[in-house]
C-alpha cells in the first residue's frame, strides 16, 4: 500500500505513468508498506505463466528476498526508477522516503533493491546515471544505500506517519527495537535474494 498523498500520473509515452506526491512528504515518512492485500507470484507459479502474463509480472513486480515476485495491488506498482531515487526500500517490510518530498515531485525507487533476474537498461537522465541495473547493483551499493535509509528511519517518530498502523506487527516491533537501541540496524542487503528454496515467512533480519 502506497502513502495516501500519492497520485497516478501520465508522465510521458516513453516512461508512461508515475507516481506523484500531492503534498509535501518529509524525510522519514514510511512511503509503501508490503501488506497483505498484495499478490503474491511464487517462481514456480511464474514459470507456469503464459508469455503474455510473465511480461505483465515483470513489468509491474518486484522480487522479494523469499525469491516471490510481488505486485501492488495500488498504484505503488508504477513506482519508476531513479539513481538518484526519493524512496528507497528497507529491511524492515516498508520503503521510506530518503529525502523530503515536494508537492508535485515523482516518487521514485532504486531499483536495485528489487531482485531484477537480469540487466535493465536504464536512462534516468539523473547526473551519475548507472545507464543499466544489474542484478548485483545491490552487493556494489547497499552500504550507500544503507547510510540514507538507516538516517531516514532515525527520523520515524519525528514525522505523520499514516502507513504506520498497516504495517505488520513484526516488523514494527523490530523498527521500534531498533530506534530504542535494542537491536541492531538491519541492512538493505537482506532483502537480496540468495536463490535457496522459497520460505513462507519473512525472514527477520536475524535469521
Ligand atoms: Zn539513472
Amino acid at each position: 500500500m502506497i502513502h495516501p498523498k500519492t497520485e497516478l500520473r501520465f508522465v510521458n509515452a516513453e516512461i508512461g505513468y508515475g507516481v506523484f506526491a500531492t503534498e509535501f512528504i518529509p524525510r522519514g515518512t514510511i512511503l509503501y508498506v508490503k501488506d497483505d492485500l498484495e499478490i503474491e507470484i511464487t517462481m514456480a507459479r511464474f514459470r507456469k505463466m503464459d508469455k503474455t502474463h510473465q511480461d505483465i509480472v515483470e513489468k509491474f513486480s518486484y522480487i522479494d528476498e523469499r525469491g516471490v515476485r510481488i505486485i501492488s495491488w495500488d498504484h505503488a506498482k508504477y513506482v519508476n526508477h531513479r539513481c538518484d531515487c526519493n524512496s528507497m526500500s528497507t529491511g524492515y517490510g516498508f520503503e521510506i522516503a530518503i529525502r523530503d518530498i515536494q508537492q508535485d515531485e515523482e516518487i521514485t525507487d532504486e531499483y536495485g533493491l528489487f531482485n531484477i533476474p537480469v540487466p535493465i537498461d536504464i536512462n534516468c537522465g539523473c547526473t551519475n546515471c548507472r545507464q543499466v541495473l544489474l542484478p548485483t547493483d545491490v552487493d556494489e551499493y547497499y552500504l550507500a544505500w544503507d547510510q540514507q535509509v538507516e538516517s531516514a528511519i532515525r527520523l520515524i517518530n519525528d514525522v505523520h506517519q499514516p502507513l504506520w498502523e498497516v504495517l505488520d506487527t513484526v516488523s514494527r516491533t523490530e523498527v521500534i527495537k531498533y530506534l530504542s537501541s535494542q537491536s541492531p540496524y538491519c541492512s538493505v542487503r537482506k532483502l537480496k535474494y540468495q536463490g535457496q528454496t522459497e520460505v513462507k515467512k519473512n525472514k527477520t533480519c536475524a535469521a
